[in-house]
């Protein structure tokens, strides 16, 4: 499944809702789909926010289902992260100004049995995740 969509927040809730209706072929419990249906959230709002610093681009996801389950591939092609390792930490935020609590990473993580950050700065970021 691919899809691409511009990077607005009224684009965050249909992002969640495509993924959770692919993700559905897999008959996961009320839970599991819950928890991918927060962790799209979590990286398609960074893609919005911190990624496209709410400038026009476009938000890319890309999800697979195999004997193992799911991979789920969200990507933009914004400012990217300077240093992955301290974004990753709890409570990390680079906006405190937006009240953000620095938790979407953390969460993710939780949430999904994989997550890999790649980004590049001025390229973008990419978060694989699987569950
Ligand atoms: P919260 O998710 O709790 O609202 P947050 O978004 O600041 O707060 P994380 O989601 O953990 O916290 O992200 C940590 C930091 O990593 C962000 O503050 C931002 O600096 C950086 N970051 C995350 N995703 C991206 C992205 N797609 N592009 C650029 N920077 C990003
Ligand atoms: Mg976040």
């Amino acid at each position: 499944m691919q899809l691409a969509f511009s990077s607005i927040s009224g684009n965050e809730s249909f992002a969640r809702a495509t993924v959770a209706a692919f993700a559905a072929k897999l008959d996961p419990t009320v839970e599991e789909l819950e928890d991918i249906k927060t962790a799209v959230s979590e990286a398609v709002t960074n893609a919005i926010i911190h990624g496209y610093n709410r400038q026009s681009g476009f938000v890319y996801i890309e999800a697979t289902i195999d004997s193992d389950g799911i991979e789920i591939i969200i990507r933009d092609e914004g400012c990217g992260i300077q240093n992955v390792d301290e974004a990753k930490e709890a409570t990390y935020t680079s906006r405190p100004d937006l009240e953000r609590s620095g938790m979407g990473f953390t969460i993710m993580e939780h949430l999904m049995d994989e997550m890999e950050v790649l980004s590049v700065l001025d390229k973008g970021t990419q978060i694989k995740m699987r569950k």
